[in-house]
Order: C-alpha cells, then sequence, then structure tokens
C-alpha cells in the first residue's frame, strides 16, 4: 500500500514536471542555464561565432547557410525532429540584438535538457530552425541596415541584398509552419497613450493586405496569447500590440503571403531593468510559443488577450523631464519657468549615450521615466545654449541665490546647487516626482 502510494506519488511528481512549464519556471532555468554573458548589443558577429561553436561543442546542429556583402558568415540552427516546421530569425537589423542572445540561450536550453519530459515533447513534435543574427555586417557597426545601406526588412521584393535573398531561400526550401520576426523597437515605445513603456510588442502578421483571417493566422493569435499570458507574469501593461499596415517590401508580411504566417516580436526597454533582463523575457516568450504548440495547448489560448492589447504610441514618453526650470533672464526677457524634456541616444551598453534636449516648453501630456520638480531652481545649459537639439548638460542654482549670469566661469564663481550631466547627477540632485 505504502509503495504504491511512493509510486503514485512519483508519478504524478514527474507528469507535474511535464506540464506544469510556468513563465516564471522558465525565467529560473534562464537564470540558471543562459550561456551569453555579455549585454546583446555589446556582441559583435565574432561573438556570435563564438557563441554558435559552443552550440557545435554541445551537440546542437549549426550549419553556415550564407555570407554577408562583407563575407561574414550567416548561421542557421537547428533542432528537434518533429512534424511542425518553426523557423525564427533575428537581427536582420542590425542594431536590433536582443533576440540573437535569447534564441543563443534557447538552443543551449533545449539541448542541455532534451531528456526532461516537456523539453522531449517539444523535440518530437517541432523543428525549429533558427537564424541568429541575418545582419552581421550591420551588427558589427551597429547600424539598422546591410553594408549596402539597404534595409534588408524593406527588400523582401526586390531582393537587392545577399541577407534578403538567403532569408527567402532558407523559407522557400523549407516551407515552414510558423515564422518569429525578431526586432528590437525605440526604448520609448508607449503602450497606446499610457506613458509606459511598451517592453515587448507583439504583432500577428497578415499575410495580405485585406487582412484575411486564416488557419494559420488564427491559430498565431493563439500563440500571441500564450505569450502574453506568460509575459503578463514579469511585465503587466508593458505590453502592446505593433502597428499591422500591410507592407508590401517586408519580410513578415510577404512570408505570410508565401505561405509561412509569421508573428514579430518587438523588445523595447524597461526602466531600471538591464539589457539581459530582455533576454530572458524574450527566452520565456520563445519556450512558452514552443511548448504551446508542441503540447496543443495553443488551442485553448483565447485569441482576444493578444487582440485586447493597446497599439504602440510614441512621442509623450522621455527619457528625462525637469519640471517648471526657471531660465534667467537675459536679453531684456523676464525669468520665465520651462519644462524640459532629455532623450538618451541608443549606443551598445558599452558606450557612454549622448542626452540631447527633444523639447522646451509646456509639456503637461509628457512624462519622463525620471520626472524632477525643478520649480526651485534656475537651470543653466552647460555647453552652449538652452535649446531644443542641444545637450542634456544642465547646472541648476536655488532661485532664492543672486547671480550674475553674465559672469565668466559662471560655474567656478557661482558653485551650482547641481549638476545633471551624462544622464546622471553629478553633484547634488533636484528633487525627483513620480509622473
Ligand atoms: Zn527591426
Amino acid at each position: 500500500m505504502r509503495l504504491i502510494g511512493l509510486f503514485l506519488i512519483g508519478a504524478f511528481a514527474l507528469t507535474m514536471n511535464a506540464l506544469s512549464q510556468t513563465p516564471e519556471s522558465l525565467a529560473a532555468d534562464w537564470e540558471k542555464s543562459h550561456i551569453t554573458r555579455i549585454m546583446p548589443s555589446d556582441a559583435r558577429s565574432a561573438d556570435v561565432k563564438k557563441y554558435i561553436e559552443q552550440l557545435r561543442s554541445m551537440g546542437v546542429t549549426v550549419g553556415e547557410v550564407g555570407r554577408s556583402c562583407n563575407d561574414r558568415e550567416i548561421y542557421q540552427a537547428e533542432w528537434g525532429k518533429g512534424p511542425l516546421k518553426v523557423f525564427m530569425w533575428s537581427q536582420m537589423h542590425g542594431d536590433e540584438p536582443t533576440a540573437t542572445s535569447a534564441l543563443i540561450d534557447m538552443f543551449a536550453f533545449l539541448q542541455k535538457n532534451k531528456e526532461v519530459p516537456w523539453v522531449k515533447t517539444i523535440g518530437e513534435a517541432i523543428t525549429i530552425r533558427a537564424v541568429p543574427m541575418l545582419n552581421p555586417d550591420g551588427a558589427d557597426l551597429y547600424q539598422r541596415r546591410n553594408l549596402m545601406g539597404i534595409d534588408i526588412n524593406r527588400d523582401a521584393a526586390d531582393l537587392r541584398t545577399p541577407e534578403a535573398r538567403l532569408l527567402k531561400q532558407l523559407r522557400d526550401d523549407w516551407s515552414p509552419a510558423i515564422g518569429f520576426n525578431l526586432h528590437n523597437q525605440q526604448s520609448l515605445t508607449t503602450v497606446g497613450t499610457m506613458p509606459s513603456q511598451a517592453t515587448i510588442s507583439l504583432l500577428v502578421v497578415f499575410g495580405d493586405a485585406a487582412k484575411t483571417v486564416t488557419e494559420g493566422h488564427a491559430r498565431n493569435q493563439r500563440v500571441a496569447a500564450a505569450i502574453v499570458s506568460a509575459l503578463l507574469k514579469f511585465i503587466p501593461g508593458h505590453i502592446g500590440r505593433y502597428g499591422d499596415e500591410w507592407t508590401p517590401s517586408a519580410f513578415g508580411d510577404n512570408f505570410g503571403a508565401w505561405g509561412t504566417p509569421t508573428i514579430l516580436i518587438e523588445t523595447g526597454a524597461l526602466y531600471g531593468k538591464d539589457e539581459m533582463y530582455l533576454v530572458k523575457l524574450n527566452y520565456v516568450a520563445f519556450l512558452t510559443a514552443l511548448n504551446a504548440l508542441a503540447t496543443g495547448s495553443e488551442k485553448t489560448q483565447d485569441p482576444g488577450l493578444y487582440l485586447a492589447l493597446p497599439e504602440n504610441g510614441s512621442g509623450n514618453l522621455y527619457n528625462f523631464m525637469f519640471r517648471g526650470a526657471w531660465v534667467p533672464a537675459a536679453a531684456g526677457q523676464p525669468p520665465r519657468p520651462v519644462d524640459i524634456a532629455v532623450n538618451t541616444d541608443r549606443r551598445r551598453a558599452s558606450f557612454a549615450a549622448p542626452n540631447f534636449i527633444k523639447a522646451m516648453g509646456d509639456l503637461p501630456r509628457s512624462y519622463g521615466l525620471e520626472e524632477y520638480d525643478a520649480r526651485d531652481y534656475y537651470v543653466v545649459q552647460r555647453l552652449g545654449s538652452l535649446r531644443v537639439g542641444s545637450m542634456g548638460e544642465f547646472a541648476f542654482y536655488k532661485r532664492d541665490r543672486v547671480i550674475d549670469w553674465a559672469a565668466p566661469d559662471l560655474e567656478k564663481q557661482y558653485p551650482p546647487d547641481a549638476v545633471f550631466s551624462a544622464g546622471k547627477w553629478m553633484k547634488g540632485s533636484i528633487p525627483s516626482r513620480r509622473p
């Protein structure tokens, strides 16, 4: 009796292990096992080559399937032996690197855990092929376009670039049943008109301008719903829906037209979290999708969860907002208060990113990821004049101080109360306020 009881408990535990993949357990798996170690934006093609070697030494099949304009290798990894063909590609835009790291980590995990029941189920149901970093030349230059200056994702019709020709050929030779097109979007993209960052945006891409809901499209909506439901555990309020206007020259749209309905995943950013966190979210999204497809659990997903996502917005969120800072009197003008909005330019993680003034004036419907209440301060631009387009380098002075603004060497004669430089408080600070 006791033995049977133990056996039942053991069998139950095994079953739970097979079925109870939660988003949290996937995230914990990534924490334990991810093999990418450098920030995705710092990874060059040579780093991806090293990752590929690691995958090969683990037993993952990876082949060189083509070369870029500048003769750099483009790889495709393959895993699983199932009948459902899933094709994924990342970084066709060179400066959009998050998913490349996530794909590498996904293959490493699948291979290491291939005997774990739920992973085994994926391998029996699905064959996955993925091209991490389709645009190695762009990645090495940290630019969107390929070496010819062509946007590969606007080259699906003309096929002027070797990278676009390769991507089309890989699809046509294999005819995958589902595609994942993996990108990054601007870090200040918002969820609808809310001032919250769209950390992940999804689009179930239509295969025609008439927006026909095919069987594959409906399935992809359910797969997207599974992804949303998993990501809600980590980033509620930070998931958006990418605009779905038909783009005849884009790959996602054409993949659908050619017979491979595709899901677009766009990674943005999340205030206070680094790029590795975003890799983890991608990884959770990929494995959730594969698991849902392999077990058939996608069939029970409510597409409404995807369809209800607010569309991406932009333009009302900035990196920094200084509210009501006083511009000192000058040239007969009395002092006046202004809101100053500052954004940080996109750079590789290890590079210093410059900050620029993007808007000035009365900005009640705009928000900063960091907001400061500057109503009790004068503000002075430290490098040049205070205007839109100049750098976000500021000295702040309490308003009750008497200062000769025309003094040469102003900061030496009148040490500021606070200095904001390179996106940080270098000296003192002014009160922050929550947006
Ligand atoms: Zn892109």
